[in-house]
């Protein structure tokens, strides 16, 4: 393995754990969707390395879309509205949609984006993730599929940033926590919704 940034705390996976997980998370895909041409819709930004190991690795037949939703930056008032920055370009109507996401935490943006394209009335709406922090949740939302179930750390790597850095360390770990107190308010991640 290449060496560990000196900012990471602990590896929770190794490159290689992802891309098996990754590839199993594939199948599932394959088994649930096969001749069904599902529209899988990532979660920018954080689920790019995810997405595009997972679109290599799908065997049956995917179209692909995405869409941004804003985050809250330090202490920004709660509101009913979701903040959808950019919009899928698919009408998604009639479609099998899977949603992919980088990380379940508090389980608002995905339950707010799941009751936002239900309106849109697809065939079927699924959630995949790579994480999940099952013990953060504040509201009832479970996704279909996760890869790997993590403590409630601050996570970096493979996509997941610590102010816009670390996303391309090619395996998941805990950021030191020295790091994180630095400044709270960068890395407060609630959604609007
Ligand atoms: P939720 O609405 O479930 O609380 O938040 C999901 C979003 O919070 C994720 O898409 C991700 O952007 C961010 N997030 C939650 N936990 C972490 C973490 O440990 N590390 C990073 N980098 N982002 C996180």
């Amino acid at each position: 393995m290449s060496k560990i940034d000196k900012r990471i705390e602990k590896v929770l996976f190794t490159n290689k754990q992802v891309n098996d997980a990754i590839k199993k998370a594939a199948l599932w895909i394959d088994k649930n969707y096969k001749g069904k041409k599902p529209l899988l819709v990532g979660i920018l930004k954080g689920v790019v390395p995810f997405f595009g190991h997972i679109v290599v690795n799908v065997k049956t037949d995917v179209t692909i879309d995405f869409m941004v939703f804003s985050s809250y930056h330090g202490n920004v008032k709660a509101t009913t509205k979701p903040n959808i920055v950019m919009d899928l370009k698919s009408d998604i109507k009639g479609k099998h949609v899977v949603i992919i996401e980088d990380i379940v935490d508090t389980g608002k943006t995905l339950n707010c984006l799941v009751r936002v394209l239900s309106k849109r009335k697809p065939k079927s709406l699924k959630v995949l993730t790579l994480l999940d922090k099952k013990d953060s949740r504040t509201v009832d939302f479970n996704p279909d599929y996760s890869c790997f179930k993590v403590p409630n750390k601050y996570i970096v790597g493979f996509g997941f940033d610590y102010d816009e850095q670390m996303r391309n360390l090619p395996y998941i770990g805990i950021l030191k926590e020295e790091i994180y107190n630095k400044n709270l308010t960068k890395i407060s991640r609630s959604k609007k919704c």
